[in-house]
């Protein structure tokens, strides 16, 4: 049982410093945000994360978790101390280190002996060396800053992190090294990494940006597809029969990718290549295709609706950039929107969850729908972008009639072409 910190209580810090409660060690949980430690405190989850909140109230009643905005009580209890801040992107796509730092500096301020500091944010290469030097300001007792970047996925979190695929942990240190593999001893030694602070803060980028990679390989693939008159689905499914492929491979095609980690990392990488003279060029065409994928629904909606979209009435289907989260972060629905608003669109929307965070940022330029199957009444298009599973097996023959055109556009495959063309559909998907 080790006494432990998280500074920064958001999709990431939440579920690392509740799992590790969960795994029998005390955790404070602090956030600048006031409001969301009110509400933490008394038992409402700021995020929507699929077995979260039952851990979160499990734990703040065994009195393993608590939550606070005092930073300086926190470290001075804790021998761990993590640090799960934003990181989010600045204008030109570099990465912006002021949460960090200020985190750094609380530390800093408040070192009263050895600790484990952890960054568990994903932060440029180096960036392990910018925390030291903030710590060392305050404090000139020993102390050790640790790389542990987090894989979590959002939508299943708390099974990522219970269950990860792997363990990273850079450090130089014998003394660090052995804290942190008695942490996370519960996960067996097979799928741990240790290694140095920068090659675990490469191996971060490097997974994010490889699967981006993969993303917008498939789409490529598809537009292709699209022109010459072949299926992306089958083109995907025979090469993730490719074992040197994999069956886990992220190639389904779609309307691009979005959430608040790839976009981020990949434009992260890209400016951290640039400032050292590395050509990377195959990243830059990687965030160039998403760009255009988020945009290439627009041309399809018109194919079936007709150019002039004014005034027309069209219903989307899904706001979260992926199901099961409410995060709707750089989400392909975001874009979509913009690009009918500013064509004088009628928008409906249905999410199961993310709405009130669309709401956010969209306020009452859209109208919010309650019901999945009500929702596309006397509408000229539906449009799908997010494979939440519940439009998956939606009464499709009620939705027909309820709909003004039978016209549907499907950004992300889940309904089968020729199924569609029986009900009698006109149906336009990615690839396909
Ligand atoms: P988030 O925006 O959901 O949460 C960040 C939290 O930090 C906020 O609650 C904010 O109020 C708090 N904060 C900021 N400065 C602070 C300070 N000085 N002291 C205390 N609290 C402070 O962010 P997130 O999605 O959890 O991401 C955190 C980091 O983890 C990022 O670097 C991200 O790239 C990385 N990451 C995210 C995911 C993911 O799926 N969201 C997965 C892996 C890694």
């Amino acid at each position: 049982m080790k006494k432990i910190t998280v500074i920064g209580v958001g999709y990431v810090g939440l579920v690392t410093g509740t799992c590790l409660a969960e795994m029998g060690n005390e955790v404070i949980g602090v956030d600048i945000d006031r409001k969301r430690i009110d509400d933490l405190n008394h038992g409402v989850i700021p995020i929507y994360e699929q077995g979260l909140e039952e851990l979160v109230k499990g734990n703040i009643k065994n009195g393993r978790l608590t939550f606070t905005t005092d930073v300086s009580g926190a470290v001075r209890e804790s021998e761990i101390v993590f640090i799960a801040v934003g990181t989010p992107p600045m204008f030109d796509g570099s990465v912006n280190l002021e949460y960090v730092r200020s985190a750094a500096k609380s530390v800093g301020e408040n070192m009263n002996g050895y600790k484990v500091i952890v960054n568990k944010s994903t932060v440029p290469i180096g960036t392990g060396d910018v925390v030291s030097r903030i710590i060392e300001e305050k404090y000139n007792g020993e102390f050790d800053v640790v790389s542990n970047p987090e894989f979590l996925r959002e939508g299943t979190a708390v099974s990522d992190f219970m269950n990860p695929d792997r363990v990273v942990i850079g450090t130089s240190s014998t003394k660090a090294e052995k804290i942190m593999c008695d942490l996370y001893s519960n996960f067996g030694t097979e799928n741990m990494v240790v290694t140095d602070v920068k090659t675990a803060e490469m191996i971060k980028y490097a997974s994010n940006s490889f699967l981006a990679t993969e993303i917008s390989f498939i789409n490529s693939i598809a537009n292709l597809c699209e022109k010459l008159g072949a299926d992306v689905e089958k083109v995907s499914q025979g090469m993730m029969l490719d074992k040197r492929i994999g069956q886990k491979a992220f190639l389904h095609a779609g309307v691009g990718y979005g959430g608040s980690c790839f976009p981020k990392d990949v434009k992260g990488l890209i400016q951290i290549a640039q400032e050292n003279n590395v050509r990377f060029g195959i990243l830059e065409e990687v965030e160039n295709t998403n760009n255009a994928q988020k945009q290439s629904l627009l041309g399809k909606i018109q194919k079936l609706v007709g150019q002039d979209l004014r005034g027309k009435n069209i219903v989307l289907w899904g706001l979260a950039f992926k199901p099961h989260t409410d995060d709707v972060r750089e989400a392909p629905a975001l874009v979509v929107i913009k690009q009918l608003l500013d064509r004088g669109v009628n928008i409906r929307v249905f999410d199961p969850i993310a709405q009130k965070q669309a709401e956010k940022i969209l306020g009452e330029s859209v109208f919010y729908e309650s019901n999945l199957e009500d929702s596309v009444k006397n509408s000229d298009c539906l449009v799908i972008l997010t494979e939440w599973p519940e439009f998956k097996v939606v009464d499709l023959d009620k939705v027909k009639k309820k709909m003004n055109e039978a016209n549907v556009v499907d950004g992300r495959n889940i309904f089968d072409p020729n199924e569609m063309k029986k009900k009698g559909f006109k149906y336009i998907s990615v690839g396909r």
